[in-house]
């Protein structure tokens, strides 16, 4: 089953332009150097399943013509990942069960303390989001289907936390990660695509960097890799003349086709 991919946004936690600042990247043209905060969306059998809501999720949406989610998985709680949580309350009015959200239990956990509101049995805000989170299993490989396609849990470690990246059919999404740990090599053998966070180009503490994202490419040998969670530090077309022929600098809007089950 094919499945089209959309980054909604590939920018890191501050966005690009960041605030204040009057850099080369941040004042150019090239609308690839516009980077809002990291999120995507699967499209495949009818359904579309987005990965985290970001603060930029409504505008997002807006570009993208996002009028219906079927499922939203989340890979941590930073607020660059869940703040666009309250813009899907229109989108899960839609929806008879309400939207399933699946998320670790920590993931899980700072969603329901930070939208208290939508989740509290006594006096909860009438219009807020109807959702269900489901806590997903944590064991390294297991999976859950959505739709027709498998999820796998990814853990990957992002500073001194492990967080949440999912392998879906022939893809992965690793976000915010500096590393990753042995038992999560075996999980992306085989990937057409791979997605991982290359924030800029001197090392950082939580996230991984070009030159460490380019070694994990080596390491893992998928077709075809693209970089996201990119800061202001990373010029598109400069960058990618620096890049192997199989790895591409993500940017906002940009598609993929690939198979997501069977
Ligand atoms: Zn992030
Ligand atoms: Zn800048
Ligand atoms: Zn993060």
């Amino acid at each position: 089953m094919e499945a089209t991919l959309t980054f909604l946004g590939t920018g890191t936690s501050m966005g690009v332009p960041t605030l204040g600042c009057d850099c080369t990247v941040c004042t150019s043209a090239d609308l690839r150097n516009r980077r809002t905060r990291p999120s995507l969306r699967l499209a495949y059998n009818n359904h579309i399943v987005l990965v985290d809501t970001g603060p930029d999720f409504h505008a997002q949406a807006l570009r993208e013509n996002v009028r219906h989610v079927d499922a939203v998985l989340y890979t941590h709680g930073h607020a660059d990942h869940i703040l666009g949580f309250d813009d899907l309350r229109p989108l899960s009015f839609q929806l008879p069960g309400g939207l399933p959200l699946y998320a670790d239990d920590e993931t899980a956990s700072t969603i329901e303390r930070i939208f208290d509101y939508t989740f509290r049995d006594k006096d909860r805000y009438p219009t807020s989001a109807r959702v269900q989170i489901h806590r997903i299993d944590e064991t390294p490989g297991a999976g859950f289907d959505l739709f027709g396609a498998c999820f796998q849990r990814i853990p990957v470690t992002h500073g001194v936390q492990t967080i949440t990246g999912y392998r879906f059919g022939s893809a992965a999404y690793l976000t915010d990660m500096s590393d990753i740990p042995p038992e999560s090599v075996p999980l992306l053998q085989d990937l057409d695509i791979l997605i991982l966070d290359a924030l800029r180009r001197q090392p950082h503490p939580s996230h991984s960097h070009l030159e460490r994202s380019l070694g994990f490419v080596e390491q893992l040998k998928p077709k075809r890799a693209f970089f996201t969670h990119i800061s202001h530090d990373l010029d598109h077309v400069v960058t990618e003349a620096e890049l192997p022929p199989n790895v591409q600098l993500a940017y906002d809007g940009l598609q993929l086709t690939f198979e997501i089950a069977g």
